[in-house]
């Protein structure tokens, strides 16, 4: 399995293609602009890439605002947890908030994912973990067989997710990652929602926040 990121929109929000033979999935897709779908679109056909779902691992406005340019343009289904339902319908009031005038509202999602699912990428598995306190809903995906985990905004680089947005629970994300994250192996690469790529062995070393 390939993983490529691209870096989009005024939060600067990680999207994630993960690909494997010719299909593709893309998680949060956050582009924004029209230059920023170009970028996604071209990479997809340059690879001759077919799409074949939406992941979202939370619906903070950062994570869909691709959502419909993608579910459109691609003409297939978004998938997230049910918990975080709330967050994707109120998406356009955050958009007005933060002046995000150009969003276009996400379609829903027709189904839902939970702890113990597991997505069958062209033979490849990719496990779902429920990881809220950052979101009520929030998920990560692994890819055992790549040592990859996309771990949205549970768990970046030298820190962890904000809490005090709705629905946030520290104790709950402190849990979330303890349980969920820091048990996988030490050379699983970890695929943030935001900022730079790093791993298990390194943030149990490194972040002032696990210490
Ligand atoms: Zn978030
Ligand atoms: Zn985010």
């Amino acid at each position: 399995m390939n993983i490529q990121k691209f870096t989009f929109n005024p939060f600067q929000e990680n999207t994630y293609v993960i690909y494997h033979k010719n299909k593709c999935i893309i998680i949060d897709p956050g582009c924004y602009t029209i230059e920023e779908e170009e970028i996604l679109q071209g990479f997809i056909e340059k690879n001759t890439l077919e799409p074949i779902k939406i992941l979202n691992t939370h619906a903070h406005i950062d994570h869909i605002l691709g959502n419909q340019f993608v579910a459109e343009k691609w003409n297939i289904d978004i998938f997230m947890h049910k918990y975080d339902m709330p967050i994707l319908e109120n998406a356009r009031k955050t958009a007005e908030m933060y002046g995000l005038t150009q969003y276009k509202t996400s379609p829903l999602p027709k189904y839902f994912l939970d702890e113990q699912d597991i997505i069958d990428f062209e033979g490849t598995k990719l496990n779902i973990f429920f990881t809220p306190g950052h979101s009520p809903g929030h998920i990560c995906f692994y890819n055992k067989s790549s040592n990859i985990l996309i771990s949205g905004d549970v768990i970046f680089k030298n820190s962890i997710g904000r809490t005090d947005l709705p629905g946030g629970d520290y104790t709950t994300l402190m849990n979330s990652i303890t349980s969920k994250i820091l048990c996988l192996p030490e050379t699983t690469s970890i695929f943030c929602g935001h900022g730079d790529v790093t791993n298990i062995a390194d943030e149990k070393k490194y972040n002032p926040f696990l210490q």
